[in-house]
């Protein structure tokens, strides 16, 4: 008997077949302890996100007209999947009016920790409805709330983990559960801050929970189910002539997932690493299939892999007085930049300008970093742009990905070349 951590991201839950489908993939080895880690199902996330924005404009009404929706989509999986849906419907109404005391603080705080109380949901909803389902087959289960054991900041949005307290709060808590149950299922993406609301790990974190009860718990290996055969050469989603990778170095994949490979999430590594964990990353489709395993040896010899951001910005910081862009104005420029929480995908600099590509932020944060900045630089924008990140690169595939294309920015490393582009020839025009 081993115990094990999997991780069911939002595809592999999104309705009633695939959760039955899940029920079998955890049941399929008897005799297995397994801690279970579950994303929000399908789309609720983004759901959620809207429900957010009601709150914002609309308040309280608004914010209830929207949890209509989604919590009778997860009741009408309830349904098909023959639950008792009244019993899950009260559990999910207390998490709804829970939120809505949590919003009355949030509110007083700032915007992240109002989304945190709502956006959070999508977790605690998806964790009941599979562990109705679980007890519904007579399977020894436990629910329990990881915002309890998840200790992070009180950095809204993104969390930033006290992994020693996650430690501790696993052992005195989580493990002593696997004397009476099989599976204890618990949410991705959550956790809590020093004053008690809920906190957010980053979107697609579910993940990095994963990894964290991993390290907790102490388990030989972590499990990722996915809706593709492992880690592949690219995003099959762009590509179609993809290969798998059977065995990948935590270097690596810490390499690819920081350019903004989706498939994992890029804190997933480090716990993993510091450990020793190997992760599996094997698709829920296909369970027998061998997967991708990640662990302290990779390949000697990678083929090309390839990551694209779309949405990203170039920017041209440039000093207004024709000065240099020396260190004083780089630690200005990085210090505006974490203050904004902005994700760097690559910068150069140059004797009067700094170039950065950053992911998009949305309208609202990027207002407040073209002001931030343009205290005391002059900027210039372009937005709608691709960075093309390819590690192990050859000079026909950079030509290959690059036709039709315009390349704004190249920077070349031994392994690994960035390319921002725009996805066609028509003329550039400056938009900042
Ligand atoms: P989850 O259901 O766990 O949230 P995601 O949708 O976040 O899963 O991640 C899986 C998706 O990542 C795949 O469907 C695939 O389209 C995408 N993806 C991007 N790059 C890669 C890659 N290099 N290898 C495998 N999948 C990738
Ligand atoms: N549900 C969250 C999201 O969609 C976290 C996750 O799925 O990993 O971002
Ligand atoms: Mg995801």
């Amino acid at each position: 008997m081993s115990l094990k951590v999997y991780k069911f991201g939002g595809a592999s839950v999104k309705d009633a077949s695939h959760i039955y489908n899940v029920s079998n993939i955890l049941t399929k080895d008897k005799g297995d302890q397994i801690f279970v880690i579950v994303s929000a199902i399908g789309k609720t996330t983004n759901a959620l996100e809207i429900v957010f924005q009601k709150y914002i404009e609309e308040g309280k009404e608004g914010f209830l007209n929207g949890m209509v929706e989604i919590l009778d989509a997860h009741l009408d999986e309830a349904d098909k999947l023959k639950l008792d849906s009244a019993k899950l419907q009260s559990k999910l109404e207390v998490i709804i009016n829970d939120c809505l005391v949590n919003l009355e603080r949030a509110i007083k705080i700032n915007k992240s920790a109002v989304y945190d109380q709502i956006v959070s949901m999508g977790e605690l909803f998806s964790t009941n409805l599979l562990s109705a389902y679980l007890q519904s087959k007579d399977l020894r289960v436990a629910w329990v709330d990881l915002r309890k054991i998840i200790a992070t900041d009180d950095n809204f949005q993104e969390g930033c983990v006290d992994i020693q307290q996650v430690e501790k709060n696993v052992n005195d808590h989580i493990k002593p559960l696997f004397e009476n149950v099989d599976f204890v299922i618990g949410q991705g993406f959550i956790g809590s801050a020093p004053n008690g609301l809920t906190t957010t790990l980053g979107r697609e974190g579910s993940d990095y929970s994963a990894a964290l009860m991993a390290y907790g718990l102490g388990v030989d290996t972590l499990t990722i189910w996915k809706d593709v055969p492992g880690v592949l050469t690219a995003d099959p989603r762009r590509f179609e002539n993809v290969e798998k990778l059977d065995r990948m170095s935590y270097k690596e994949a810490i390499e690819m997932t920081y350019y903004g490979a989706q498939v994992i999430h890029p804190k997933t590594i480090r716990p993993l690493q510091n450990r020793g964990i190997s992760l599996h990353v094997k698709s829920f489709i296909d369970p027998k299939g061998e997967g991708t395993i990640i662990s302290q040896d990779g390949l000697l010899n990678y083929p090309p892999l390839v990551v694209i951001q779309d949405d990203m910005i170039l920017m041209h910081i440039s000093s207004k007085d024709f000065s240099f862009i020396a260190e004083n104005h780089l630690s200005q420029i990085f210090s505006v930049l974490n203050a904004n929480q902005i994700k760097l995908g690559t910068m150069r600099n140059s004797a009067i300008s700094f170039a950065i590509c950053v992911k998009n932020p949305g309208q609202e944060k990027l207002a407040n970093l073209i002001n931030d900045l343009g205290q005391n630089f002059s900027l210039d924008m372009y937005k709608n742009l691709q960075l093309i990140t390819v590690r192990y690169f050859n000079k026909q595939l950079i030509e290959n990905l690059t036709k039709n294309k315009v390349v704004l920015f190249d920077e070349r490393m031994k392994y690994t070349i960035q390319l921002v582009v725009r996805p066609s020839l028509e003329l550039i025009e400056k938009e900042g």
